[in-house]
């Protein structure tokens, strides 16, 4: 049993008044080591509470560590504003629009540090839109009201650098040990604040395996069309991370059952609704299975192969239609292709370099079917092909092509491994600079 030590604290923000519990946990009553927490966050942390500010870890770095998972990054919340975050760190860099955030960069790994914010829509400084949306929102503010401006309760936990204790001003230690995913304050209100919390809500609840607590779930349902509201660029990141998350395949079924797919993906949600063919529907789930299981193993996956796969079905109808029109597949593929992504790109904006790769996946498929002369090597060399020849598989188990052709093309690159493409005289290659981020290929 944790032996909390509670105090009182009235946290007043302009016009309204909230009351917030804080429980204090000591070191010596909580799991949290150090060693659970990266070099470059620990450094961070240090420097901004050696320089006078408050510190502490927050969100998935605590929420991950106490339930024994590998947080994916360390965001810490402070008291410093962030000039005075640049003003510590050589390697800071001020970003954010609807907030401003300090990134640290320690070579791959990225801390973000944010300074604590009020959760104050009275505020001149926090502007809304007439749904009752944040658009823009930098009131500084105290610890508590940052913790009350968070999502959940099991996100707005602190790790406190002074002590190693953690604060909780939301009973998020309760809703971690109840495996619950509890908005802080009234679900409605803090969905039409921000509507891409719905989303944040399906992918903890499946990343975590909690349970969506009552009154935050049936809000889901009727606050879901607030999405149409949110800049495609944004929903962009969001469905990224869902589908990155390694739990692709029940996010995939949480977004349909919470009836959010038709704003991520309409036409997709509307074939779907349509009696769709069977097989289509297993090439999605395998391909999310897929996706799933390389996150498992640690391997690279890559935005394109997520878009190729599900906007498959639609891609596939399409060329069908047009080869009854006689149009001949490679062009009614490039067709398909253009029109599937030109609607699907006003809701999420997938960038063209990613949108490309996807239409080569599909462009290649006829492809393997020619297993004669030189096509094969000219086909294994395509610096897309080793994304094309899974999508293939996949669609090998599912019923789509045979496991044969599958089988043939798993032997043939065996035997012949794709050639460097020659280099022309003179020619000196780009130094390279590191993966930028969301680039990595999946191969
Ligand atoms: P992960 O990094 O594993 O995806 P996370 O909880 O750290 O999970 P981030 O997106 O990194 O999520 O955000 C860090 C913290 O910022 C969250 O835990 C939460 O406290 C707060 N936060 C992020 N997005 C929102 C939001 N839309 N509304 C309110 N609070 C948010
Ligand atoms: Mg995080």
């Amino acid at each position: 049993m944790i032996r909390a030590i509670k105090n009182l604290i009235t946290s007043v923000t302009k016009g309204s008044s909230q009351t917030t519990t804080l429980t204090k946990i000591p070191r010596s009553e909580h799991p949290i080591s150090r060693r659970n927490i990266s070099e470059a966050a620990l450094k961070s942390l240090y420097r901004l509470h050696k320089a006078g500010y408050r510190a502490c870890l927050v969100g998935g770095g605590v929420r991950d560590v106490l339930l024994g998972k590998q947080p994916k990054d360390f965001d810490i919340a402070t008291s410093a504003t962030p000039d005075e975050v640049r003003a510590l760190f050589k390697n800071c860099r001020l970003i954010g629009r609807r907030f401003r955030l300090a990134h640290l960069r320690y070579g791959r790994e990225v801390i973000e540090c944010a300074t604590f914010r009020s959760h104050a829509p009275e505020s001149p400084k926090t502007e809304l839109n007439d749904e009752g949306r944040i658009l823009r929102d930098n009131t500084f503010g105290s610890i508590e009201e940052d913790a009350l401006r968070r999502d959940f309760t099991v996100n707005a936990l602190y790790y406190d650098i002074a002590d190693y204790s953690i604060l909780d001003y939301t009973s998020g230690m309760e809703d971690i040990k109840n495996r619950t995913l509890r908005l802080i304050g009234d679900p409605t209100t803090r969905y039409q604040e921000d509507p891409v919390r719905m989303l944040r809500a399906i992918r903890f609840a499946c990343k975590l395996g909690f349970e969506i607590e009552t009154e935050a779930a049936q809000a889901i349902h009727e606050q879901g069309h607030l999405l149409r509201d949110i800049p495609s660029a944004r929903l962009y990141d969001e469905v990224l991370k869902i589908f990155h998350s390694g739990f692709a395949l029940p996010a995939y079924e949480m977004l349909r059952e919470y009836d959010l797919f038709q704003y991520l993906f309409p036409a997709l949600d509307r074939y779907l609704n349509q009696e769709p063919a069977e097989a289509m529907l297993d090439f999605i789930e395998q391909a999310l299975v897929n996706t799933d299981q390389r996150i498992a193993e640690n391997k690279p996956v890559s935005p394109a192969f997520i878009f190729a796969a599900l906007l498959w079905p639609l891609v596939h109808q399409k060329v069908i239609q047009l080869q009854a029109e006689k149009v001949a597949t490679l062009p009614a593929l490039q067709i398909a292709g253009s029109e599937i992504f030109s609607q699907q790109i006003k809701t999420i904006a997938v960038p063209k370099r990613f949108s490309q790769i996807s239409k080569n996946i599909w462009n290649m498929q006829p492809r393997f079917s020619n297993t004669r002369g030189k096509q094969p090597q000219r086909l294994v060399n395509h610096p897309n092909f080793r994304a094309a020849y899974d999508f293939f598989c996949i669609q090998s188990m599912v019923g789509l092509t045979t496991h044969q052709l599958c089988q043939w093309w798993t032997q043939y690159q065996i035997e012949h491994p794709p050639q460097k493409p020659q280099r022309k005289p003179g020619h000196r290659p780009r130094r390279h600079r590191g993966p930028r981020k969301g680039t990595t290929e999946q191969s």
